[in-house]
């Protein structure tokens, strides 16, 4: 409360001259007192006649004693500390509204820089606090889904117990319907109040109002019988209104984060699909569609690739192409779809045979195979050959038409070199062919390995190769 000294009034330098001017133009003696009766100007002589009251809002700040005409003075000296207690008041107000100016700017310069939501509500929570006395912040917001209010923060930590209050319902559930911010200075005489702590006495609610809406409510409680005044309202629903945009901000963060998260997600699972899809399509690009094996395009870049490694490292390299026997009989006396089965089962006991991952079983042509054999000299692959001989045995298909064997047999070529780069690779599979031919002349049914020898065909001769197209 604002208080005048009315000793320090009187002896400001301009009312003293007004006072004393008055006195010679009154022409009468007068004494000023304070409101203890002691005198600070004029006769040292109180009983100067009768005591004339200086008030300032309803109080006596002091006296004017003489004849008459000393109430003239008391009323001048009234008015001039009223002035002066309007002209203090104000000074105060002003003081006031600029620390609360200040205040909320220095809060809008902190939530500038919070992008979190619970960075944002820590910070009201802490700045409420400063600002209002209380012992809890509680911050409520609407679930969308469930539609009720839900405390999302006591204190400043995360609430966990998410119960809903529907809305209309306790002090908050009216705030937020009505959007106004309210004052209950005694929670025990409000009917709406939904008891949630035995410490609450008194509280202030308001709206956490942005453009969409509100979107929740903060409160400030006091244990104690605390009388919460209209200037704390204001100022908590100032401070509400900026937590309410800095929340809005924090959020719609929150929902561009988890956005793009999503798409995140969905980037990687498209492009692991399409990596999938893609080492797919190499994979049929590469495969023989009827028998599952490599198909030739893959037999001769693998060729090609395992030549040229060779030539580098000097390591030997060996190629067996085969053949099944009398395999346009065995159409006739089956027909084309059981002939189709008949190569798929052999497809399949080739690989049983060829377990070397660094080998490469292929279909070379319409009944005919080949297997690259990387790093195998002519012992390794002629065993090669003939444990395939062996798996093709085993499988006895049935055929009748065969001048050799009641069951299907292969017959096979096998050529090994350590390959050279003025050779080319054909060079080895044309020698292979020539094994395999004399394999069928010979009578079928067996394995021929034939030495390599590229000058007896020097059209193989890389120097005479125009064109080459690993693809
Ligand atoms: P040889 O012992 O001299 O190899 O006699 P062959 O009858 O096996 O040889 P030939 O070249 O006369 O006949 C090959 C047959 O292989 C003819 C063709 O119909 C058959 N053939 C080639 N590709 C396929 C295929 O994909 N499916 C089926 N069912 N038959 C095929
Ligand atoms: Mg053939
Ligand atoms: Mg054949």
């Amino acid at each position: 409360m604002v208080q005048i000294n009315l000793k320090k009034l009187v002896k400001k330098k301009k009312l003293l001259s007004v006072v004393q001017g008055m006195i010679i133009a009154l022409d009468t003696p007068i004494a000023i007192l304070d409101n203890k009766g002691l005198v600070i100007f004029g006769e040292k002589d109180i009983n100067l006649g009768e005591r004339y009251p200086i008030q300032v809002a309803g109080k006596t700040i002091g006296w004017v004693t003489g004849s008459k005409k000393a109430s003239l003075v008391a009323n001048m000296l009234s008015y001039i500390a009223r002035a002066e207690l309007d002209k203090k008041s104000l000074a105060i107000e002003m003081l006031e509204k600029y620390e609360e100016i200040n205040f909320l700017y220095e809060l809008s310069g902190k939530l500038a820089n919070c992008l979190g939501i619970e960075q944002v509500i820590k910070l009201v929570v802490d700045e409420a606090q400063k600002l209002i006395e209380a012992n809890n912040v509680l911050v409520m917001l609407i679930n969308e889904e469930t539609g009720t209010l839900e405390i999302v923060s006591e204190q400043g930590r995360e609430h966990n117990h998410k119960t809903g209050l529907r809305l209309g319902f306790g002090i908050a559930g009216h705030v937020m319907v009505s959007g106004q911010a309210e004052i209950v200075n005694d929670v025990l005489s409000d009917p709406r109040y939904v008891r949630r702590s035995l410490l609450t006495r008194s509280l202030i609610c308001a709206p956490l109002t942005t453009q969409k809406g509100t979107i929740g409510v903060i409160e400030i409680s006091s244990s104690k019988p605390t009388d919460y005044t209209a200037q704390d309202l204001k100022l908590f629903s100032a401070l509400a209104s900026q937590a309410a945009a800095a929340l809005e901000n924090a959020l719609l963060y929150k929902q561009l984060k988890d956005h793009l998260h999503t798409l995140e997600e969905k980037v990687a699972s498209r492009t692991a699909a399409l990596e999938k899809a893609n080492q797919e399509l190499h994979r049929l690009a590469n495969l023989d569609g009827l028998t599952q094996v490599a198909n030739r395009r893959r037999f001769d870049q693998y060729l090609q690739l395992m030549w040229e490694r060779h030539s580098s490292d000097i390591a030997p390299l060996s190629l067996i192409l085969c053949d099944v026997d009398f395999f346009k009989s065995y159409n006739d006396s089956y027909g084309h779809t059981i002939g189709d089965d008949c190569l798929q089962r052999i497809a399949r006991a080739i690989s049983r045979a060829v377990k070397n991952p660094s080998y490469l079983v292929a279909r070379y042509g319409g009944e005919e195979f080949g297997i690259i054999l990387p790093n195998t000299s002519s012992r390794g692959a002629t065993y090669i050959a003939e444990t395939i001989a062996i798996e093709v045995e085993w499988l006895q298909i049935v055929h009748p038409r065969s001048a050799v064997s009641d069951y299907v047999t292969l017959s096979f070529g096998v050529c090994s070199t350590i390959p050279t780069l003025d050779i080319a690779p054909e060079a080895l599979i044309a020698a292979a062919d020539e094994a395999l031919y004399d394999a069928k002349r010979q009578g079928r049914d067996r394995v021929v390995f034939k030495l390599f020898n590229p000058s007896s065909s020097p059209e193989l001769l890389a120097s005479d190769r125009q064109f080459y197209c690993p693809n």
